[in-house]
């Protein structure tokens, strides 16, 4: 085995010595949380209405570096009945200045997991960190015919003529993102199975809007036998447990992401179940506590 973590294109999965995948039950559901990479992205994204002084000592804080920040970028599968079930895709290839990302495939197979094995893919929004993986050369053909692409129909409807008035990204993201979200949407086309509100993908697994990030942004809730987890999309960011109204520079809409954010951070402290987010340090499994007006995050002991 090397001891080389880097990542290798022409190495298969196995190698690699962190394996990026930690797999947890709830109920009756399996669920793996795979890591397609991290995205190197600036500090200021975290929090852009918040003085900068302010977001700079938070980051001190967190033993973060003040300007570009690592961004964990977590893919769950989940397996329930007869269904094998991709929540969001990763990177991919979609923008070459973020080399670090677009592993998804890799550590899938790493994972024993088949492509063609995938019945249904779940889509949190079209924002090419979610997207992407399934525009990779090749993936598309590996994954069977009768893949079913659930997506809410606010979402495609936003592509159509995506606001980006209100985000604050580095340049080349809007034209990416606008890009990435079409060409999704022309490949999957005859795949895609939209959902107006929610949508039972499988027993105990709903897909739910909620709206705020993107206008037809979705979160995956998961019930069996009396556990539950939620897996958050965007809603939730690192940040946002103790400054839930801290603007992410990916939010288009952050006043309705903010309070859609709240809504489920408390919902999940009352709840007491299961959080894993996109953008959460890998593997990203936590509980929500409630401290005073804002939250605790409380991540779960590993357990293997
Ligand atoms: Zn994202």
């Amino acid at each position: 085995m090397s001891l080389d973590n880097t990542s290798h294109p022409d190495r298969p999965g196995p190698d690699e010595l962190v394996p990026s995948r930690y797999a947890l039950r709830v109920g009756e559901i399996d669920v793996l949380v795979v890591s397609d990479g991290v995205l190197s992205l600036p500090g200021a994204m975290l929090g852009h209405n918040v003085d900068p002084a302010v977001r700079a000592a938070w980051l001190n804080d967190m033993f973060l570096p003040p300007d570009v920040l690592e961004w964990a970028l977590n893919v769950v599968v989940v397996r329930s009945g007869d269904r094998t079930i991709l929540i969001d895709a990763g990177m991919g290839m979609e923008f070459p200045d973020l080399p670090r990302s677009g592993k998804l495939v890799r550590r899938l197979e790493a994972s024993g997991i088949d492509l063609a094995s995938v019945t249904d893919v779940v889509l949190t929004h079209l924002h090419m960190d979610h997207c992407g993986g399934l525009l990779v050369e090749g993936v598309r053909d590996r994954l069977r015919p009768d893949l079913r692409v659930h997506l809410a129909a606010a979402e495609a409807k936003f592509w159509e003529a995506p606001d980006f008035s209100r985000v604050s990204m580095p340049p080349g993201f809007p034209d990416a993102l606008r890009r990435t979200a079409k060409n999704f949407l022309k490949e999957y086309h005859s795949r895609l199975r939209p959902f107006v509100n929610e949508y039972e993908v499988a027993p105990g697994v709903l897909v739910t809007r909620t709206g705020g990030h993107t206008p037809g942004h979705s979160v995956v809730r998961l019930a069996s036998g009396g556990d539950r987890l939620t897996f958050a999309g965007d809603a939730v960011f690192q940040v946002g447990f103790e400054h839930p109204d801290w603007y992410n520079g990916f939010e288009h809409d952050p006043e309705e992401a903010t309070r859609v954010r709240v809504r489920l951070l408390r919902e999940l402290a009352a709840n007491r179940e299961s959080l894993v987010a996109t953008h959460l340090s890998f593997p990203s499994v936590c509980h929500v506590a409630v401290d005073g007006d804002v939250f605790r995050w409380v991540p779960a002991f590993w357990d293997y």
